[in-house]
């Protein structure tokens, strides 16, 4: 695997104008599924499917499809302020605190 760092050897050093800070913490983000993938389905009852966070299990109605990693998380592992699971939101908000959007 190649380091991201690593890029940049032998090109010049050019920060892409059209690249966000969205853009980047998607780069961050490992894809557990994709999009539209159903999630986990409790083998033990027929109406259940589990978070992939927590491993509890819950109502479909219940768990919400990550934009980003793809993950089904439930409502406590879910952050509303970002509409993304709790392990993207900690990935985000390392982005946000390291970053200064504009510059
Ligand atoms: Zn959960
Ligand atoms: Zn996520």
């Amino acid at each position: 695997m190649r380091l991201w760092k690593s890029r940049s050897q032998g090109s010049r050093q050019e920060k892409k104008k059209g690249e966000d800070i969205l853009s980047r913490i998607r780069k961050d983000i490992r894809r557990v599924r994709r999009q539209g993938d159903p999630p986990e389905r409790d083998p033990a009852s027929f109406s259940r499917y589990s978070c992939d966070l927590c491993n509890n299990t819950y109502p479909k109605k219940d768990l919400r499809q990550c934009a980003l990693c793809g993950r089904w998380a439930c409502a406590s592992c879910w952050t509303e302020k970002f509409y993304a699971c709790k392990a993207c939101n900690g990935i985000i908000t390392l982005h946000l605190a390291t970053e200064k959007p504009g510059e």
